[in-house]
């Protein structure tokens, strides 16, 4: 007992109390971007060119958190005043088009509460089980999803938990850019959750296929057929992205 008392008091409290205020220091740099309006015509040339995933689209400047992979290498081209990576790691949505920042905004990525399917806060507010398939991913989001479960995140606080089956499932939650051979997988596994399912995307292989978009060996059909209840940004998104987007996608609402 006195042994247990003694660890307990070495480790301190580890969960964090509050998920939805941590302020990440600021070497966080996979957060939501602030793009300068002064960025010039040749330089939005050039940070395009640089882009591995064609996240860029510089005219209007933009950047597609969708596509982005945060390699930051548009950001060390024009410096930290043309283009800074912030440590708001809340950038989770479910409208697609929020995740394409434009130069000046400075305004916070937001989920569209109109958009929620009703049923999600109706059926999901107190509990939700997910099923993870690894869609051709290369384990990184996979592992921050793990991370959500231990005694830091302890996202089972909320009810939100992994399941083996997807019988026992709430929804998906899909990483990975969706390969050919995961196609029929991932299929499968989404018909054998009950109605009514959510589809949560998280990282940037999932949302567009990152750096292997218009691979021959993606099969992506599967993203066609449904609606995505939430995006999750990151390559891979940090813990807190996921659970404040799901925390906020199953939010009650009046
Ligand atoms: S940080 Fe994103 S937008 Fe900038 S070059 Fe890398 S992938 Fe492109």
């Amino acid at each position: 007992m006195i042994d247990t008392l003694k660890i307990w008091l070495h480790a301190g409290r580890q969960y964090i109390p509050d998920v939805t205020s941590v302020n990440l220091p600021d070497t966080f740099t996979n957060g939501r971007p602030i793009i300068s309006d002064t960025i010039s015509g040749d330089e939005a040339k050039l940070v395009a060119a640089l882009c591995p995933t064609a996240a860029i689209n510089p005219n209007p400047f933009s950047i597609d958190l969708g596509k982005c992979v945060f390699c930051n290498e548009c950001s060390r081209a024009l410096g930290n005043d043309k283009i800074r990576f912030t440590n708001d790691y809340k950038t989770a949505t479910n409208v697609r088009e929020k995740l394409i920042i434009r130069s000046g905004q400075i305004e916070p990525i937001k989920l569209d509460a109109n958009t929620v399917r009703k049923e999600i806060n109706q059926y999901f507010g107190n509990s939700l089980k997910l099923r993870q398939i690894s869609a051709g991913g290369d384990n990184s989001a996979e592992w921050e999803l793990n991370a959500t479960n231990n005694v830091n995140f302890d996202m089972g606080r909320w009810g939100i938990e992994f399941v083996a089956s997807p019988r026992h499932a709430d929804g998906v939650v899909i990483t990975g850019p969706i390969t050919e051979n995961m196609a029929k997988a991932l299929q499968m596994c989404y018909d054998a959750v009950p109605n009514p399912k959510i589809i949560i995307l998280v990282g940037t292989d999932a949302i567009s296929g990152g750096i292997f978009e218009g691979s021959k060996a993606l099969n992506r059909a599967f993203l066609n057929k449904y609606a995505i209840d939430l995006f999750v940004p990151g390559n891979p998104p940090h813990p807190l992205t996921f659970i404040n987007g799901v925390l906020e996608l199953i939010r009650k609402r009046s």
